[in-house]
């Protein structure tokens, strides 16, 4: 079931096809329901990706359509990808990005961690 106005998945996006292992990735993290890794593109001294396993495109579609144990499973790896690369002492952000106007690049649900240096303050 789809529950948002934003385009249907896209099997051929990059985190379908690191899924799928077609491209590499430099993992940080994974369970059953969730992979994490390393950005491509850094923008902190740590930027790391945590994506579900399964097909979904934003937040809304993911919290109405995955099972309690995925996103159980999504949010556990978050926080112990955070917990294992040092970032609780320092403190770090997460922030996830959805459709157009929320500059969301790959259309598969994402969060970024963003660390290991002060980040600036949340504006849009
Ligand atoms: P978005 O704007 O929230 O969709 O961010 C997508 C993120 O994916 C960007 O920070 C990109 O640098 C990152 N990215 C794109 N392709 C790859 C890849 O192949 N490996 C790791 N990160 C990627």
């Amino acid at each position: 079931m789809r529950v948002t106005g934003l385009p249907p998945y896209d099997p051929n996006n990059v985190f379908a096809k690191i899924l799928r292992a077609e491209i590499p990735c430099r993992k940080a993290g994974e369970n059953d329901h969730a992979l994490a890794f390393h950005d491509i593109n850094p923008q902190t001294p740590v930027h790391v990706l945590v994506i579900p396993k399964g097909a979904y495109v934003s937040v809304a579609d993911f919290s109405a359509t995955a099972t309690e144990a995925e996103i159980a499973g999504f949010w556990r790896l978050v926080g112990q990808v955070a917990r294992e690369l040092g970032l609780e002492g320092g403190g770090y952000r997460i922030l996830s990005n959805m459709g157009e106007d929320g500059g969301q690049e790959v259309p598969h649900f994402h969060v970024h961690i963003f660390g290991g240096r002060r980040v600036g303050r949340m504006v849009p």
